[in-house]
């Protein structure tokens, strides 16, 4: 069976590696489930594995198979799994339970343990590759109406924690109604949160680099969202005209924007960061101003990783209620298809290089005709 890996440690070594056919028996009480993979989605954080900056491979192996977006069709169940059966449309979440509380719960996206096991990234194989086997504990349907866009879903997640984080804080204020948001950043993530924010019914100001018009900020006006390149209104102007928000989202890669953004929240405001940032950037920032704005206005920054079930089930609620009511945008997100695991060079390619990409992916396999 083929699948897509790189050596961790080796930059630049992606490369097509063989595994045997997995089983469900491989999992244990009869809850394993067997997924032929169909689509996966690259991000940011495999450009890091491939270039070496990231990534482990599992124990006994020299290699990591790659690709933590994965979207497939069941193929067969063990004798004790009634929540999917054959030919139902699934994802799998990405990480898997360490020894910490959090992970005892269900909530494997908290671990305090130093090393966490994630799908494709940290310590286990992911999903770029023909089939494989998990405990259905970690298997999320994904509505057959769904299936073009499923590949969606583990970005989506990201952005479903972060605003879900957001407002599990905010009940501390009792009354708290978000009105006016901003996203930083207009890639997949900063798409993806804008549109979960206006589902919301927020009013959403997205700040990009690019100027408009381009396929991101026709993406956001299609949404009803307001679109701000960075190049004519920087963030502190674009506060000052749109804002202070109740809420921002940061998703920019950039970790400078964080000081910006702390700057623009309204009071009682909740600022979720959610880039990983692995340089080592300085920036020098008006300090005693923002802590006494902070301290003053009673506000919130959250960091926010991963997801868990939780948040996979609310994405495809989600994903749904985007489909409802904005027929066909998601699937103009599905910008760069690489179709097959032996074009494995073409999809990092791709992935490096692409001018205006928003999401890259494989085909791996065809999605089904017809009724199943
Ligand atoms: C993934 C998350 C993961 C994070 C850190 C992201 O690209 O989408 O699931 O937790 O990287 O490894
Ligand atoms: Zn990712």
């Amino acid at each position: 069976m083929k699948a897509i890996a790189v050596f961790p440690g080796k930059p630049d070594s992606v490369h097509l590696a063989d595994l045997p056919m997995p089983s469900v028996d491989e999992i244990p009480g009869g809850r394993g489930v067997l997924v032929k993979v169909l689509r996966v989605g690259v991000d940011g954080t495999d450009k890091e594995i491939n270039a070496a900056e990231y990534g482990a491979p599992p124990p006994g192996y020299d290699f990591l198979v790659v690709g933590h977006e994965g979207f497939g069709q069941v193929e067969a169940v063990g004798s004790n799994v009634t929540e999917v059966r054959r030919g139902d449309y699934v994802v799998a979440t990405v990480r898997r339970p360490g020894a910490s509380l959090y992970d005892l719960i269900g909530t494997s996206d908290m671990t305090t343990d130093d090393t966490y096991l994630e799908r494709g990234i940290n310590l286990r194989h992911g999903f770029l590759v023909e089939h494989y086997v998990d405990d259905a504990e970690f298997i999320v349907k994904v509505p057959r109406g769904l299936r073009e866009v499923g590949v969606l879903l583990e970005p989506t997640t990201v952005v479903e924690k972060g605003i879900a984080q957001a407002y599990e804080i905010q009940r501390r204020l009792r009354v708290w109604r978000a009105r006016r948001a901003a996203v930083m950043g207009a890639g997949t993530i900063g798409l993806l949160a804008t549109l979960v924010l206006r589902l919301r019914g927020l009013e959403v100001t997205t700040f990009g680099l690019e100027r408009k018009p381009y396929l991101n900020s026709d993406l956001l006006e299609a949404i009803g969202a307001r679109y701000e390149s960075t190049a004519d209104v920087p963030i502190p102007d674009g506060a000052r005209k749109y804002g202070p928000f109740d809420l921002i989202f940061e998703a920019t890669g950039y970790s400078p924007v964080v000081f910006d953004s702390m700057q623009a929240l309204a009071k009682n405001g909740v600022l979720v960061l959610s880039s990983v940032t692995g340089g080592d950037r300085k920036v020098e920032v008006p300090a005693d101003k923002i802590n006494l704005e902070f301290v003053l206005g009673n506000k919130v920054m959250v960091g926010t990783v991963n997801a868990n079930r939780e948040h996979f089930e609310l994405g495809v609620r989600d994903l749904a209620q985007a489909e409802a009511e904005y027929a066909g945008w998601l699937r103009r997100l599905l910008t760069h298809p690489v179709e097959g695991l032996a074009r494995y060079r073409e999809l990092f390619d791709t992935l490096s290089r692409a001018r205006g990409a928003i999401k890259v992916f494989c085909e791996v396999a065809e999605l089904p005709e017809g009724a199943s």
